[in-house]
């Protein structure tokens, strides 16, 4: 089997829901499993309904209202089932109560994003029913089990397994497709949990590894994970094979396509991850796989526009032990999170995504070391497996930048081999991305 995870631009008007129905009828004898997001911006909507004030309260809601029953009369206007009506006027009424609430728990909170999901996959249940594919709507609330960490659950793998095999295997047997809600679950006592924004890639894994499923299947708006973002470089192409390690490493750059924890569980249980795009369906896409072949190469380029950088230097530094430690632990007592480091004898640098949290540290650490915030730095990244040991490719890279006058004010060799960075002025992030992308890359 294999899980087909849409998410909310997919579900979110009725040609994409058809394109579902005819993806779901060329994928049926490898037993589908579909994973649903809510409408695009419903999860917003519902956030800010959360905490609307009574003028806007009527607005959002009549917001959320329209998505769905415009969605539904698009896809069968006077045609539309009287129990799809009543399933999202009954999901609405519920939304109402729940956000009328002052005062809302995140466990509350949780219950009402719940209906986001609840709605689309209902829907999308019903689209493939009257298309002539048996189809059935589960919540993923008797699938994924979590702990209790409402807003941003953690899924129990034993647990999940087990319940997820006992609801789904039976349905595949009868010939049902299960649409599944995506970023929901529940925790042992059965209180809705969501498991953190953007999380249906996520629960697509999770259940894709729950079932042993032989891939895992990203729709998206785009064609896949690219050599470089399309936005920047013209010439950028959809990458048709990366390794998870590149993978994650892209994500953790910004490539927005997936959520960096997605891959988790599919790498334990070795399943491939695909990335294909709704709106063009017939693009091949990009397949994710654990076992790569790739001998060293350079796969693509990212970058991230605007970066803090930090700069420690301390003569106390020489020769002394503990130094680091006690550098990083000031960030990591601020919730800091480092993200490239280099050091040298007396001196450390250290990048950072954004500047949260950061005063309070530097006060910190001014207490012993001297301290200097640059904030108009950006970073771009090389990501390939085996990129250090391409021949030469120091000498290349320097070459192209020397070439466009490019200044590199820190570098970074991740020493497990696939990421080369370097972190260079804001303002010539994207002609440095262009340049090694076009020097660098061989379409
Ligand atoms: N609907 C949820 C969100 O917007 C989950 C998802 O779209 O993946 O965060
Ligand atoms: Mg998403």
């Amino acid at each position: 089997m294999i899980v087909a995870k849409f998410g909310g631009k997919s579900v979110a008007n009725a040609s994409n829901i058809k394109t579902i129905c005819r993806i779901t009828k060329q994928e049926i004898k490898k037993h589908p499993v579909i994973v649903v997001s809510a409408v695009s911006q419903v999860t917003n909507m519902l956030l800010a309904l959360a905490v609307a004030d009574s003028n806007d309260f009527n607005n959002i809601f009549r917001q959320i209202e329209n998505a769905h029953f415009n969605l539904i009369s698009d896809l069968w206007g006077k045609k539309t089932p009287e129990n799809v009506k009543m399933y999202i006027a009954s999901s609405l009424d519920s939304i109402k109560t729940i956000a009328g609430k002052i005062d809302k728990t995140k466990a509350e909170m949780d219950r009402l994003l719940m209906h986001g999901e609840m709605m689309s996959s209902y829907i999308v249940a019903c689209a493939l029913s009257l298309s002539g594919i048996k189809s059935e709507q589960v919540s993923a609330m008797d699938l994924i089990v979590t702990d209790e960490e409402f807003g941003s659950a953690e899924f129990i793998p034993q647990l999940t397994v087990k319940k997820t095999k006992k609801t789904i295997e039976p349905l595949l047997k009868k010939g049902i497709v299960p649409v599944i809600t995506g970023f929901i679950g529940a925790t042992e006592k059965g209180e809705p949990t969501t498991i953190g924004r953007g999380g249906s890639d996520y629960s697509a894994s999770i259940i894709g590894y729950s079932l042993g499923a032989k891939e895992i299947q990203i729709w998206t708006d785009v064609d896949g994970l690219f050599t470089a973002d399309p936005r920047i470089v013209q010439t950028a192409k959809p990458l048709s094979e990366v390794s998870f390690k590149e993978a994650s490493e892209l994500a953790a750059f910004g490539a927005k396509v997936l959520h960096s924890r997605t891959m988790r569980p599919a790498i334990k249980a070795n399943i491939p991850v695909k990335i294909l795009n709704t709106l063009n369906p017939k693009s091949p896409g990009t397949k994710i796989k654990v076992d790569t072949s790739f001998s060293s190469r350079i796969a693509a380029i990212t970058s991230k526009k605007k970066i803090v950088l930090i700069n420690l230097y301390s003569t106390e530094m020489l020769l002394s032990k503990g130094f680091l430690a006690r550098i990083f632990a000031v960030f990591e007592k601020n919730n800091i999170s480092i993200d490239l480091v280099s050091v040298s004898e007396v001196s450390v640098s250290v990048t950072l995504d954004n500047d949260e949290n950061l005063n309070n540290a530097l006060a910190v650490l001014s207490k012993f070391t001297s301290v200097a915030k640059i904030s108009d730095f950006g970073i771009v990244s090389l990501v390939g497996e085996g990129i250090v040991k391409i021949p030469h490719v120091m000498k290349k890279i320097f070459t192209i930048l020397d070439k466009q006058k490019i200044f590199v004010k820190m570098i970074s060799l991740g020493a497990t081999d696939i990421n080369i960075s370097l972190v260079i002025e804001s303002s010539k992030v994207e002609k440095t991305v262009r340049s090694l992308h076009d020097g660098l890359i061989k379409l």
